[in-house]
């Protein structure tokens, strides 16, 4: 890695102090105020989770990574009273399994840094910044009866091989997100990760993984690529952490993309130097060769779901290959109404997690899982409490059963506290939801994305309906207002959400969602056999004209000419 005066700024940042080594100045900060915190460090916080918050007058965003999204009973009433005694209650989800906090001040973290590392048992080392960030999986991961093999505890054994490796890895020329699971609906989103691996079952019915690398949204989404190998499950706990070392090495020593921040992901290098370059540098770092299988080039499926509902799961207690391991315990889906909930909420879960598991408190079974449709779930319950767990959820206001929009809308920060947006997203997309859930039904696994702006942190391209948020004049006001794409789809067939409606202004916008989803509704394919058309296949059938026909967005307004344009 060799740093060159003419690389982004953000190099000399990080070239002139590692993002790992601000940790010995938070204490410091935290004793002389905000004011103290140099300019440059404000960045390098970012390396464990604690961002600037609009308008960046003394308070942070603070995010606390959670492999997989798995946090315990215990883990939850502790990152509870955090947000309670430090972020005036909010708890939000992100879309990579993360709880993010708001309104924190540097004064606080000594106590919510011990409070996450000693009590809770968890670190921030890379949750933001340009590292390796959190390692995202399918939500019921290890606990589906038709997940394809098992792993074990590799995602957080991945998350912890990051960790240990510190400073070889905490200067990467930007960030670097890693999936994997079994999953067969491929839930975890392998195609827009940097590095993924997914479940195959080939045609002589061997099971392995398959390994993407180069796929990210934002501003210039790509697709990963398939790197047409396959690890078979016996290699998996050897060869995955190998390929999550050496890709993530492969990013890291790939100074060219050091130059140009907005072209610094590894999707930029995957998509100049090719799919087979990556696979042959990464063979020649792993020092043997990998399994080369041609035919494996998408994940078969990728639907957006997260296990939302209540379903039948493994048993932890008893081998998954006794036919009794799915047949005893429940997990229990909650929707997050966008994906954010009050302090005390995330301690009812974590105590209800607690109690109604197998066994009980004193059973220790009790587990949560935080999803990236921004949801959660809850894990082992026996099925002897589930109504009385069903109740009480619904007595803390988070019903497991609820209109199926609930899980279907993913929110990201927008403009109340994230400094890129353009727009409002969390009261924008809780008057949305509560439109949709009084006026359409669905009956079909659905994405729903708002995004304040192209960074994609809410995936709109990858959505049914997918909005990222612009200005419109309206009534003539400048007001938010939402460029809308339809149909984006992962899978084998996988395809970004085209634009269709352009600049829809935000008083109107759950109007124009209602009327294209009831269109969608009244006039897709069922088929005699029940099967229902999907969005996205929908959404390839009908053309732009008809969409907008049924959407009835308001005509754009032109500003009248003043005297200044008159002048110019
Ligand atoms: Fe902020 Fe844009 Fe990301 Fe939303 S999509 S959280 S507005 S950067």
């Amino acid at each position: 890695m060799g740093f060159h005066p003419d690389m982004a700024k953000n190099e000399h940042l990080k070239a002139a102090k590692d993002g790992l080594d601000v940790w010995g100045d938070i204490a410091t900060f935290a004793a002389k105020g905000y004011a103290s915190i140099p300019d440059d460090d404000f960045p390098r916080l970012r390396w464990y989770g604690i961002y600037q918050q609009k308008p960046n007058e003394g308070h942070f965003m603070w995010r606390i990574k959670l492999p997989g999204g798995r946090v315990t009973p215990q883990q939850a009433v502790e990152l509870a009273k955090v947000a309670d005694k430090f972020g005036r209650g909010i708890v939000d989800i992100t879309t990579r399994q993360d709880v993010q906090f708001h309104w924190m001040t540097i004064e606080d973290f000594p106590e919510a840094l011990d409070r996450v590392y000693n009590r809770a048992g968890l670190y921030v080392d890379f949750a933001c910044g340009d590292t390796p960030r959190n390692v995202c999986s399918c939500t019921l991961d290890g606990m589906l009866p038709t997940e394809m093999f098992p792993l074990g505890n590799l995602v957080q054994k991945l998350s912890d091989l990051y960790k240990a490796a510190g400073k070889e890895l905490s200067n990467l020329p930007r960030k670097f997100k890693t999936s994997i699971s079994t999953c067969p609906l491929h839930c975890h989103q392998p195609q827009i990760n940097d590095l993924s691996a997914f479940g195959v079952i080939r045609e002589d019915g061997s099971r392995g993984l398959g390994v993407m690398v180069g796929g990210g949204l934002s501003s210039t989404p790509h697709f990963a690529q398939s790197l047409r190998v396959f690890v078979p499950q016996a290699d998996v706990q050897r060869v995955i952490p190998d390929i999550w070392y050496h890709v993530c090495c492969i990013f890291r020593d790939a100074d060219e993309l050091r130059y140009k921040r907005k072209r610094a992901r590894i999707k930029f290098l995957v998509a100049d130097k090719g799919w087979q370059w990556v696979r042959d540098e990464l063979e020649r770092r792993l020092g043997y060769l990998l399994i080369h299988d041609e035919s494996i080039i998408n994940p078969r499926g990728a639907m957006h779901t997260d296990h939302v509902g209540v379903g039948d799961q493994l048993d932890p207690r008893v081998s998954p290959a006794d036919p009794s391991a799915t047949a005893r315990l429940k997990y229990v889906g909650v929707p997050v109404s966008r994906g954010r909930l009050r302090a005390e909420q995330f301690a009812a879960i974590g105590e209800l997690a607690a109690r109604f598991a197998a066994g009980g408190v004193a059973g220790g079974l009790g587990e949560i899982r935080l999803s990236q449709k921004q949801n959660l779930v809850l894990m082992n319950i026996d099925p002897v409490g589930l109504p009385a767990l069903l109740k009480e959820l619904e007595q803390i206001g988070l019903p497991a059963v609820a209109p199926a929009w609930r899980r279907s809308l993913v929110s990201c920060t927008g403009g109340q506290f994230c400094n890129l947006a353009v727009v409002e997203t969390k009261e924008r997309s809780r008057e949305i939801l509560r439109h949709l859930e009084e006026t359409v039904g669905i009956d079909v696994p659905f994405m729903l994305s708002i995004s304040g702006c192209a960074n994609a942190c809410a995936q709109f391209q990858v959505a049914d309906i997918g909005m990222t948020g612009t200005k419109v004049l309206y009534n003539g006001q400048k007001v938010d207002a939402f460029d809308i794409l339809m149909g984006g789809q992962m899978g084998d067939v996988p395809r970004f959400g085209r634009e269709v409606l352009e600049k829809v202004p935000s008083p109107v916008v759950h109007q124009v969602l209602e009327r294209v989803t009831r269109a969608y509704m009244e006039n897709r394919i069922v088929t005699i056999e029940g099967d229902k058309e999907s969005f996205a296949d929908f959404s390839e059938r009908i053309d732009d004209a008809q969409f907008q026909a049924w959407a009835q967005v308001p005509p754009r307004e032109v500003r009248a000419p003043t005297g200044a344009d008159a002048a110019v």
